[in-house]
């Protein structure tokens, strides 16, 4: 019954907004504007509910078809339901999701620090708004590039503070409120800069950080909904 409501909520709301001012390029809907999230003006889409970063990520995937082109297999962490309709879809391509605390509807359970997977186990990793949770990042990204195929990539993406000289972290601050307050959300262990680049350098990584909404330009960045803030982090080992 919740679910129907939902549905039915999705499609009510879809069917108000429908538009030409911006597009989802994950549903390929259009609409007036996007939905606010509680903290942030059109943020979300009325029908599959892609955030900015998501509608990033595809676009990106779209701006360059050889990298998914070029995927047999690909490693989704934390996967949102909008992206993965669309990857689950692909033909052709071994898709795989994992999550360390989602008991349910993914295909592993994976401590993204030490990662039950042989070197090079997958062509593609996506591994978006998740750093910022893990107190040994180091760790983490040494995984990642572990398990990434010589010849494949991995999709990095952070909550970024863009003002920031470096990344922000004080493991003296452990507290909910205390990480809400300082790096905007309870459970973030750390606020990241720019400088999340020069980690992923260290982890073995060679970084091209691509800025979608300068690349697309303030119009176009602006009817897909995209943040300045949403620097992609295209990682190769
Ligand atoms: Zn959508």
């Amino acid at each position: 019954m919740n679910r129907l409501a939902t549905a039915v909520r999705v499609r009510a709301a879809t069917a108000r907004h429908r538009g030409s001012a911006v597009r989802c390029p994950l549903c390929e809907h259009g609409f007036d504007r996007f939905k606010d999230d509680w903290n942030r003006p059109d943020a979300l889409c009325w029908r599959c509910g892609s955030h900015e970063r998501h509608r990033a990520q595809w676009l990106l995937f779209e701006r360059r078809p050889q990298l998914l082109a070029g995927a047999g297999s690909l490693l989704h962490f934390s996967p949102e339901w909008c992206l993965r309709e669309r990857l689950a879809q692909r033909p052709g391509l071994r898709y795989v999701t994992t999550d360390l605390d989602r008991s349910q509807d993914v295909d592993l359970h994976l401590d993204v620090t030490a990662l039950e997977l042989p070197d090079g186990a997958f062509d593609a990793v996506l591994c978006s708004h998740v750093l910022e949770h893990v107190p040994d990042d180091a760790a983490a990204m040494r995984e990642l590039r572990r398990v990434t195929a010589p010849d494949g990539w991995c999709l990095v993406m952070v909550p970024l503070a863009l003002d920031r000289a470096g990344t922000y972290e004080d493991p003296a601050i452990t507290s909910p409120a205390d990480r809400q307050r300082e790096f905007l959300q309870a459970d973030h262990v750390r606020l990241y800069a720019r400088d999340i680049g020069e980690r992923l350098d260290a982890a073995g990584f060679t970084v091209a950080v691509v800025d979608l909404h300068a690349e697309l330009g303030p119009q176009d960045a602006a009817r897909h909904g995209l943040l300045a803030a949403d620097l992609i982090f295209l990682c190769r080992p």
